[in-house]
């Protein structure tokens, strides 16, 4: 069994996406070719806001979007303490710190009580500036916005959507990657919509911003002439190809893919439910694009141990995320280190993610759900 299954994928799609790879090899525009501009167009208009700009990666995207904010040493950027590396690392990259937040415990995203006690804390103590968030859609749910936002206003920081993960969730109805004042995603292949190599996109509404963006993903050129380089900037483009190759699974994305995973879910939850599992919890309004299907062990299931055994009958399990950010090597010794997140302790020891994906079939899940609750029994 695949614990995503990409080949899969790629066999119902085969013939659009070979067509729309032969068109770019017959066209040899293989940088900034039409179909880039056609996807930027579709992403945007999928997603509800005015401008996309596709980039080279999601690290990049969360990159340049701190590049336009002009985030800097000195800045406090508050980033939650369960997530993928580049959530904190970008603005590290930048010169700043990264404080960590702890998350909430069903939904392992970013918990907006923390966050404000961290941002006075920060404000108390007067080494840092606070500047901006970046709350990650973690595992395809949303992030609390409508408790993240007023906290954010409040305080007067930017708000970035790191929606890496979190392409094509909602809250009532309003689609992820438009919750930041700018967001970002990651086409990796492995993410809800991905590309065959690495990709990216930026979300605003802000014109000013989006025109930035433009300039600085394309070595800071100037919105006239290409070979008039007004400020330092970056060489990130999503090629053509890989635009050829998120046009159809874009399409099959909004047609059935997201309901698929949905589907899937509904059953694990009903598979599981009667378990000493902790299911993730999708709050009431709130929609995931499944990432992941991430469980919790109770206390005295090995781990390891249950993922040998599931192994053994062909079955992939993954642990996302077995480090909180604060221990990360990269930020021992600095003040990033000093973080109060017990619940991220606590998942990273706990979490489970069992395959998950639109082209699972009932077969599937049953067979990982059986083993599963054969093992915990
Ligand atoms: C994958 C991921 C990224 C980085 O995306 P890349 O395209 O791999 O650079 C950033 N944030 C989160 C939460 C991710 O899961």
């Amino acid at each position: 069994m695949q614990f995503r299954d990409l080949k899969k994928q790629y066999e119902v799609l085969k013939n659009e996406i070979d067509a729309g790879i032969a068109e770019v090899l017959a066209s040899a525009k293989f940088i900034s070719g039409p179909q880039v501009k056609e996807l930027e167009k579709k992403l945007a208009d999928y997603v509800g806001v005015k401008h996309c700009i596709t980039c080279g990666n999601g690290t990049d995207a969360i990159t340049l979007a701190m590049m336009t904010w002009g985030v800097d040493e000195g800045d406090a950027v508050f980033v939650p303490d369960f997530t993928f590396f580049s959530s904190g690392e970008c603005p590290a990259f930048e010169g700043a710190t990264p404080i960590y937040v702890d998350v909430d415990k069903r939904t392992f995203n970013l918990d907006a009580e923390k966050l404000e006690e961290a941002i006075k804390k920060v404000k108390e103590e007067g080494k840092y500036i606070p500047k901006a968030v970046v709350a990650v859609d973690l595992f395809g749910l949303p992030a609390d916005y409508n408790k993240i936002r007023p906290v954010c206003e409040k305080y007067g920081l930017l708000l970035l959507e790191d929606g890496a993960q979190g392409f094509g969730g909602s809250i009532d109805g309003k689609v992820a990657c438009s919750f930041g004042d700018i967001s970002t995603t990651s086409f990796f292949p492995a993410k809800p919509l991905g590309c065959y190599g690495d990709g990216g996109a930026i979300f605003t509404d802000n014109d000013e911003w989006a025109e930035y963006l433009r300039s600085i993903c394309v070595h800071g050129k100037s919105a006239e002439d290409k070979y008039n380089n007004v400020r330092i900037g970056m060489n990130s483009r999503l090629d053509t190809v890989q635009a050829a190759v998120l046009l159809p699974k874009l399409e099959a994305f909004e047609k059935y893919e997201l309901d698929d995973v949905n589907k899937a879910a509904e059953m694990y939850d009903e598979a599981l439910k009667d378990t000493c599992l902790t299911l993730p919890l999708i709050p009431e309004g709130f929609v995931s694009s499944w990432a992941q299907y991430t469980v919790q062990l109770p206390e005295g299931v090995n781990r390891a141990d249950l993922q040998a055994a599931l192994k053994a009958k062909d079955i992939p399990t993954m642990v996302y995320y077995p480090k909180p950010m604060h221990l990360q090597g990269a930020f021992e010794g600095t003040d990033s280190a000093e973080a109060d997140c017990g619940v991220t302790e606590v998942l990273c020891d706990t979490v489970l993610s069992l395959p998950m994906h639109p082209y699972l079939t009932e077969n599937d899940i049953k067979e990982v759900t059986d083993a599963l609750k054969g093992y915990i029994a």
